[in-house]
């Protein structure tokens, strides 16, 4: 186990998904997967796009027939066109095989090979199809991952556990031999593709289930029985909310047990509702369990009684549209910029005590309170915003501070250390910006 402040992460081999490390010790990999036909090679490039913009840092395509075989070479053409250059995946299902062999350009063009070793044919079809696809990742250089699902669990699998669980005296119960039966077809897969030459370090595994407790109790098995890389998601979690908070309760545990080198959430979209909500998703369970810090985080309070009016939650939801909108310019240039915290809090009760445990935060007014809201910057109370604009000014505010802070990519002087965090420099940038006309320094400071 490899020990962070919070979390020891289980020791897992490293393997290289194109420029992309997943395991032995790698930051947790984000992934997402498209929802367009795949032969559509402008909707999907597109959506591969979108998501990897939102931060998906592997993306998966299905390649179901022969024309969206034919396709991933000129989505992979098309992304680096547009200097796009996630991994491509291939999800590959029953004729998987036969699509690596006929298309080898698609072979070439994808970073991973995920493989059902439940829908690869019975029997001899079974080990001489597996074989194929084992020998087009060893043809192209390609790692794979070997996705078992319980809605398409290998049935042989399972029928041999079955018959020998009646043997048993008591006999396991079924939910437990089903465990035992997906994490089975996993490393017996991945045992067959090492006999057949792939080496241990091209081997990812994933066992997805749609139930919370059983994919803890499948991971935890996994886990224990090897150390391939493990790829994290709840399968089919479901719509809106249920999906989000099955998903986090699933992941969250496993992930604070050190178990999960990549994950997906996967999540039906509601309708209207863009695909690249799985990918903030997935960053929100990494980012809230302390793994990994992909956007400067808004701490906002729920509000009560004693906010007056909605601008309190349009302005929590302005800063973190904000914030999110900008990252992709900010990334790269202000180094550690994800790390900032943005306290947005309703009222003098916990307002200042939040905002000033924050880098950044104001507190709104709240009921029969005087109409301004104070800036804390760094724990300090700093100016005080009144009047129609304060969204603009915070923003501002904002802005003043990210530069000054974060600036290390552009200005080796500066530290992007949040300890050494120039507090005079901008309190001089704050009495110098364009909106002080705006902004009256409050006469209590
Ligand atoms: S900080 Fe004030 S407005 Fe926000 S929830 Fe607490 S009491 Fe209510």
């Amino acid at each position: 186990m490899t020990a962070l402040p919070f979390i020891s992460r289980r020791l897992s081999r490293r393997v290289m998904v194109g420029h992309t490390a997943i395991g032995g010790g790698a930051p947790i990999v984000v992934q997402s997967m498209t929802n367009t036909d795949t032969a559509d090679i402008a909707a999907t490039t597109a959506q591969v796009k979108a998501l990897a913009d939102a931060g998906s840092e592997l993306v998966r395509v299905t390649v179901n027939t022969l024309e969206a075989a034919c396709a991933v070479p000129h989505i992979r053409e098309a992304l680096d066109r547009k200097q796009c250059n996630v991994p491509l995946i291939g999800d590959f299902h029953y004729n998987g095989h036969k699509l690596l062999a006929d298309e080898p350009a698609c072979a070439e063009a994808l970073a991973k090979f995920r493989i059902n070793p439940g829908n690869v044919g019975q029997g001899e079809k079974h080990d001489s199809r597996f074989a194929q696809l084992i020998d087009g990742a060893l043809r192209f250089g390609k790692p794979i991952r070997i996705g078992v699902n319980w809605g398409s669990l290998d049935q042989q699998v399972l029928a041999r556990l079955l018959d020998a669980n009646q043997t048993r005296t008591p006999p396991l119960p079924l939910a437990q031999v089903m465990h035992q039966a997906l994490v089975t077809s996993a490393l017996e897969s991945a045992a067959f593709a090492e006999a057949q030459g792939l080496p241990a370090d091209r081997i990812i595994l994933s066992c997805k289930v749609s139930e919370v407790q059983d994919l803890i109790a499948v991971y935890r098995l996994l886990a224990e029985r090897c150390d391939y890389p493990l790829h994290l998601g709840l399968t089919e979690a479901g719509i809106g909310s249920k999906g989000i908070v099955a998903s986090s309760t699933a992941l969250a545990v496993l992930l604070q047990e050190g178990i999960g080198d990549t994950i997906r959430v996967s999540i039906t979209p509601e309708l209207g509702a863009p695909r690249t909500q799985e990918v903030i998703v997935a960053q929100e369970i990494l980012q809230s369990l302390g793994l990994r810090a992909f956007t400067p985080a808004v701490i906002s309070c729920p509000g009560c009684g004693r906010t007056t009016s909605t601008f309190f939650q349009k302005l929590a939801a302005d800063v973190q549209d904000y914030l999110r909108a900008s990252m992709p310019a900010w990334r790269t240039t202000y180094s550690g910029v994800e790390n900032l915290r943005v306290a947005v809090m309703g009222c003098i009760v916990n307002g200042p005590g939040e905002s000033k445990m924050a880098n950044l935060g104001i507190s709104l007014p709240g009921v029969g309170e005087a109409p301004a809201a104070p800036v804390f910057i760094d724990g300090k109370k700093s100016v005080t915003l009144r009047g129609e604009h304060i969204a603009e000014e915070f923003k501002t505010i904002i802005d003043d501070y990210v530069r000054a802070v974060y600036s290390s990519k552009e200005n080796d002087s500066l530290e992007s250390a949040p300890s050494a965090r120039p507090h005079d420099t901008l309190n001089k940038l704050l009495a110098q910006c364009d909106s002080s006309a705006k902004i009256s320094v409050d006469e209590r400071e």
